[in-house]
């Protein structure tokens, strides 16, 4: 099946950028959120960050422009019902995504591919809540979606390879590379980079290294291109939270147990960048560690 029209729905972070990147490569688009100024400030965000690329001569005006065209808002969640897939990217809450796709699904095609952009969710619980758990799967972008080249697939315990070799096609399409995971806390990415940035904050909060010793380290020994301590602040420190939270209860090992120093920043509301604070303090010129 050939995949020409998505519907995003959620317009925050994640779905601007994926609105971008789809636009781009040519399918239609329709972004839904339930708020209207969240998609009056993703139109003018993508309208932004494709004008950057037209100044920087990664695309064309009549790219730009054409791709913009492609990009359609409503508020009206069922008219997202005509698309052939659907990438869900709302809130990070279980109950949340289960109320989009019940109220979905009655007015979707009978081919339309669901998928949800979750980082944490169980992909087959998910689906198991469709009427389509063979069509249902992750869809997995990593944030900035235009600039990170990798989109994690991840197969519900029912989804059949029609669907995957759909979802690998879009994929491909968008200039991407899709790493298949299969569905288990955390997926592939996370699994792994949460425990080293959770490891990250237990090694500051136990003494061996400062915020600023612990990421030159791990850019200078390891060339990673940014500390863990600054890409928990990149990434949200509730977010982080969040997802070892899924890993601790999910795989029942205590190796996956939250640092403390990191329930504490998430409880002081230093959460990262987005609120000016966390391991850094954002608020002068230059960041300023907080420890
Ligand atoms: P965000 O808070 O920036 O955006 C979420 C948007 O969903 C908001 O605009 C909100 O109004 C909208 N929304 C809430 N309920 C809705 C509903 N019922 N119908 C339609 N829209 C609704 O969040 P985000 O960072 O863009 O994350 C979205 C999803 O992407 C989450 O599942 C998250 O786990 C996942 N994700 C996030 C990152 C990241 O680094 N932020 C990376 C990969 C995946």
């Amino acid at each position: 099946m050939e995949v020409k029209s998505v519907g995003v729905v959620g317009a925050g972070q994640m779905g601007n950028g994926i609105a971008h990147v789809l636009a781009l490569a040519g399918y239609d688009v329709l972004l839904t959120d339930v708020s209207q100024s969240a998609l009056d400030a993703a139109v003018s965000l993508i309208s932004k960050n494709t004008e950057r690329q037209v100044s920087r001569e990664k695309i064309t005006a009549e790219e730009r422009d054409a791709a913009m065209a492609r990009i359609k808002t409503t508020l009206a969640l069922a008219d997202l019902g005509k698309t052939d897939l659907v990438i869900e990217a709302a809130t990070e809450r279980e109950t949340v995504k289960q109320a989009i796709f019940e109220d979905l699904l009655p007015h979707l095609q009978p081919h339309t591919i669901l998928t949800s952009n979750t980082s944490s969710i169980s992909i087959t619980r998910l689906a198991s809540r469709t009427d389509r758990p063979e069509k249902f799967m992750g869809f997995h972008f990593m944030n900035p979606v235009p600039v990170m080249q990798l989109v994690e697939l991840i197969r519900g315990i029912a989804t059949d390879e029609p669907t995957y070799k759909a979802c690998l096609e879009v994929v491909e399409r968008l200039g991407k590379t899709a790493a298949s995971a299969e569905d288990f806390p955390g997926f592939i990415v996370n699994r792994i980079l949460m425990p080293m940035i959770n490891e990250a904050v237990y090694t500051l909060y136990e003494g061996v290294g400062s915020v600023r010793s612990i990421d030159q380290s791990m850019r200078l020994g390891a060339n990673h291109p940014m500390g863990p301590l600054e890409l928990a602040d990149f990434i949200g420190l509730d977010t982080c939270l969040a997802i070892m939270n899924v890993l601790h209860d999910g795989l029942a090992d205590t190796k996956y147990r939250p640092c403390p120093l990191l329930t504490k920043y998430v409880e002081a509301g230093w959460l990262g960048r987005k609120t000016q604070r966390g391991f850094y303090d954002y608020r002068g010129d230059e960041p300023v560690p907080t420890r």
